[in-house]
């Protein structure tokens, strides 16, 4: 019985760990690449791997950061209802309108991205490898971010409608069960973006509507199965772990047509035409002549202090509120 109750505290503890999943993230990095321009593949195709591993660098700065969870969400149901329209949509307008640390508390996750944005420009005006790469990265991860519809929603775990776990379940157990084998992530070319904040925020009011859905597919779904039904232990990384029966996500997952694919497509095109928007905005600077090609001393400790933080945190569980 404890040792049930051990198995079950892990995976509670497991589930809520990675937003979109680390394999989710990487995933969507990774495939962004492709829908480059050849101009910008000479960069992007040989750095694929950093950009992808990278992808979760924000994720694990939650744990180094104290302001950087707030770049990740939007409990935009604070501000009034569907479609929001008394939420100023730039940050300025937003900060004269509502302080700051209210700003901070709800989430910033659509006045991050144009941050960002403006960031990767610079570096791309700078010409500067090292920075390009890394501010792709982490951009990648925002966008992504935003497209995941309990990132939009302050019952962002079930926690308000006893469904405590339904993040990872979305975003982390669905994907990994599923992209590598059924899901087509082979897509147009990346877009000039020709009005940033107004794409972000129709992708942030699409994850807003699409949020009820998300939780209440769950519950009806979970009033048909049985506890023995819904969940299964399973072997992982050697240990034994409780997740999501695989029957039930793929019923979820049919239940949702599709929704889960659906966003991590539109992730993966915005991703990439937010880096092409980025590079056009730049000027379109030559990217086989950057200066700054490896990366800093500062930026190897960086990764590494990330990685220890994250992995403190992450044995510690504070992710998991
Ligand atoms: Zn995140």
């Amino acid at each position: 019985m404890k040792k049930l109750l051990l198995i079950t505290l892990l995976t509670i503890t497991c589930q809520n760990l990675f937003p979109w999943g680390f394999y989710a993230h990487k995933q969507i990095n990774y495939y962004a690449v492709f829908l480059l321009p050849p101009e910008m593949l000479v960069l992007y195709k040989p750095n694929i791997g950093f950009i992808s591993d990278h992808a979760v660098d924000p994720d694990k700065r939650r744990y180094a950061v104290a302001a950087e969870g707030a770049r990740h969400y939007i409990d935009i149901d604070h501000y009034g209802v569907y479609p929001f329209d008394s939420l100023p949509r730039t940050y300025t307008n937003a900060l004269k309108k509502y302080n700051k640390d209210t700003l901070q508390k709800y989430g910033i996750v659509p006045w991050h991205i144009q941050t960002m944005l403006f960031r990767l420009t610079a570096a791309f005006k700078e010409k500067d490898q090292a920075k390009i790469l890394k501010l792709s990265a982490d951009m990648g991860h925002y966008i992504a971010d935003a497209h995941v519809p309990l990132h939009v929603c302050s019952n962002h775990n079930g926690q308000l409608t006893n469904q405590h776990g339904i993040h990872g379940f979305w975003e982390s157990r669905i994907p990994e069960l599923l992209a590598a084998t059924s899901w087509d992530f082979m897509l147009g070319k990346a877009g000039y973006i020709t009005n940033p904040v107004y794409f972000t925020w129709a992708r942030i009011l699409e994850s807003a509507a699409a949020a009820d859905t998300v939780l209440r597919i769950e519950r009806e779904l979970t009033a048909s199965f049985t506890a023995d039904q819904k969940y299964s232990f399973e072997p992982r990384n050697g240990q034994v772990i409780r997740q999501y029966a695989t029957p039930f996500c793929l019923a979820y997952n049919q239940q949702l047509n599709n929704m889960i694919e659906r966003r991590m497509r539109q992730s993966i095109s915005a991703v990439a035409s937010f880096w092409y928007t980025a590079w056009v905005n730049a000027g379109q600077p030559d990217l086989k002549q950057l200066i700054n090609k490896s990366f800093s001393d500062d930026d190897r400790r960086e990764f590494e202090e990330l990685n220890t933080a994250w992995l403190k945190g992450h044995v510690k569980g504070k992710d998991c509120d």
